[in-house]
């Protein structure tokens, strides 16, 4: 039997996700207005969940367990709707996609109605 998978809350899968793009911790404590320390303890907690001993095996292992999806997209109204379908809070990229992309909307009804 395989054990089920660690649960990890979206900010800590957001972290990961930070860190798998090449974010370093102070740039995700500055960007997250986190005090450094505080950062890192989030990622102490990841690692200890998943079993890792660095960052770099965390990130690593959440792709294995397709905690992380690295094809994914993110940042525009498909990742949103693909968060959606999960059942997630989206990320704030697929947030501000999302904006976009209704906004875009809202832009072309309005020349269609003039
Ligand atoms: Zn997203």
């Amino acid at each position: 039997m395989t054990p089920p998978p660690p649960s990890l809350s979206p900010r800590e899968v957001e972290y990961l996700q930070c860190l798998a793009q090449g974010d370093t911790i102070q740039e995700i404590a500055r960007s997250w207005h986190y005090e450094e320390s505080g950062a890192r303890s989030i990622g102490e907690r990841i690692r200890k969940k998943l079993g890792a001993k660095t960052n770099t095996q965390a990130v690593f292992i959440a792709c294995q367990l397709k905690i992380l999806e690295p094809n994914r997209r993110h940042g525009d109204h498909a990742g949103y709707a693909a968060h959606k379908y999960r059942g997630e809070e989206p990320c704030d990229l697929c947030k501000a996609g999302e904006r976009e992309y209704r906004n875009v909307r809202r832009g072309t009804r309005k020349d269609t109605a003039a």
